[in-house]
Formats: structure tokens, C-alpha cells, sequence
């Protein structure tokens, strides 16, 4: 399972697929992949530092 978040809105969902509608926002949003796949943010599902790139732009 892959975490996916909405780079709109934010909204995250665990699915091997990203959904064509982002049921937060309602928007065709892209989803970005934001599993962690380092072994630095254990317990956390999402890595914090691609969070960050999105609200930079
Ligand atoms: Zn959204």
C-alpha cells in the first residue's frame, strides 16, 4: 500500500492507487507519493519533509 496525499488540500489516503477525485476537495487533483520508504521517520506513514516541498510552492 502506497500513502498518497492531495496536493490541493492535503488529504492523505493509503491506497495502491490514487483515487481520479480527491474525496476532501473534490478536485481531479494529482496525488503525490508520500510513504516513507527511510528508515529516519519509523511510526510515521507519511514523511514529513515531501509535506514540506508542496507548501513551498
Ligand atoms: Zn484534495
Amino acid at each position: 500500500m502506497t500513502n498518497w496525499q492531495c496536493n490541493k488540500c492535503g488529504y492523505s489516503i493509503k491506497a495502491d492507487a490514487p483515487p481520479e477525485k480527491c474525496p476532501s476537495c473534490s478536485n481531479e487533483c494529482s496525488f503525490v507519493d508520500n510513504s516513507c520508504y527511510t528508515p529516519d521517520c519509523q511510526g510515521m506513514q507519511s514523511d514529513p519533509r515531501i509535506k514540506k516541498q508542496n507548501e513551498n510552492r
